[in-house]
Parts: C-alpha cells; structure tokens; sequence
C-alpha cells in the first residue's frame, strides 16, 4: 500500500489553521478532516449527534472523545483513494491522538508530522474578534467563550504537542505574519516530506 502523507495541523483557536489547510491541501492533493467543520455540518443538519455536540460547542468546551473519534473513524474510512489526510482541530487530547495512532495502524497508515503554528495570545483574541464580525460563529462572539476555548486548549490540547514531540513528529512555525511567508515556511517543511512518501 502507497504511504500517504498525514498531517497534523496544530495551534489554538485563532492561529490560521483554517487558512493554511486550505492552502496545504490545494498544494500537496490531500483530504481536508476538520472535526470543527464535521461537527458544524451536522449542526446545521440538525443530526443527533450535532445536537449532542452543540451543548459543549456553545460554551466554547471540549466535545467527549468518544464522539470526536467515532466521527473521525468514519471519515477516515469513507474516504478512498487519497494522497493522505490533514487533521485541522484534530487530535485535540492525548486519548483523541493515540486513537488516531491506532486507527491510522489498522490501515497500514501513520502521521507523518504535526505543524504547530504559534501565535501569541493577545494576537489571538484580536483574530478571533476580528473572525467574530465575518463568521457568523457563535463561539466567535464572546469574550468568556473564547476565553473558555483558549483554557481548554492550554488545559487539554497542548499536551498533544508534547505527545508528537516524544515521537519526533513536531515542527513549529511561526503563526505571525504575512499567510503567504507562513505557507511558504510550512512547504520548505513539507517538500521534502513528500518526496519521500
Ligand atoms: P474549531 O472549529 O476547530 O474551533 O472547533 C469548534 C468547536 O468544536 C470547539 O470549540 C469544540 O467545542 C468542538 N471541537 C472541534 N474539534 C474538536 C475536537 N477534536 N475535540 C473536541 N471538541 C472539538
């Protein structure tokens, strides 16, 4: 089986993950898994566990692990013939990673790497306002979820950095600056990468 190129891409809310995907994805063909857009899909088709979701995704906290990765799962698996796939807000724990670890073996698959971009955090809550007037997102508009979503992200996602950096996975890049110098920054990274794959 062809090894395929799975990437993480990492930061907190407000770092231009969603950006930078798009980017990623148009540059090196690879299929787009954001669980943040998933769960907003089924919101807006009102499914079951859109509703379930929505009672932690209003509050600006963490959904359950178990709904994260089943959704995962079945993304992961509907999805044929592809270069590889780009995690975007995925894995956001360590139990949501090691799923993803286990789930990737048991198609002969592994990630290849996590991009984190850092941003400082008063950056951040500028972005997020900024988002907040073009989004229509409800956990853009205010300041207690916002603040709530960056606690659960220093909280329960920045392990999940130290997790790809025991594995030797990590590369950190600059979130600061003008969106094409960060892509630019993020292929001298990935390139070489996928040459290799
Ligand atoms: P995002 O669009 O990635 O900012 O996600 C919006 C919201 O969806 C988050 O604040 C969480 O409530 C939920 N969410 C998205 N991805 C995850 C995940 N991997 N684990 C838990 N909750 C998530």
């Amino acid at each position: 089986m062809q090894k395929q190129l799975n990437l993480v891409l990492f930061g907190p809310p407000g770092a231009g993950k969603g950006t930078q995907s798009e980017k990623i994805i148009e540059r090196y063909n690879l299929t787009h898994i954001s669980t943040g857009d998933l769960f907003r899909k089924h919101l807006g088709q009102k499914t079951a566990l859109g509703l379930e979701a929505q009672r932690y995704m209003d509050h600006g906290k963490l959904v359950p692990d178990q709904i994260v990765i089943g959704m995962v799962e079945d993304k992961i698996k509907s999805t044929k013939n592809t270069n590889g796939f780009i995690f975007d807000g995925f894995p956001r724990t360590v139990p949501q990673a090691e799923a993803l670890d286990e789930l990737l073996q048991s198609v002969h698959q592994s990630i290849s790497l996590m991009i984190s971009l850092e941003v400082p955090e008063k950056e951040l809550k500028q972005r997020l306002r900024n988002r907040a007037k073009v989004s229509g997102r409800t956990d853009d508009q205010d300041d207690a979820k916002i603040q709530t979503r960056i606690e659960e992200y220093r909280e329960k996602t920045v392990p999940v950095a130290t997790y790809y950096d025991n594995l030797d996975k990590l590369v950190i890049i600059n979130g600061v600056g003008q969106i094409d110098e960060i892509f630019g920054n993020i292929c001298n990274v990935l390139d070489p990468l996928n040459e290799m794959v």
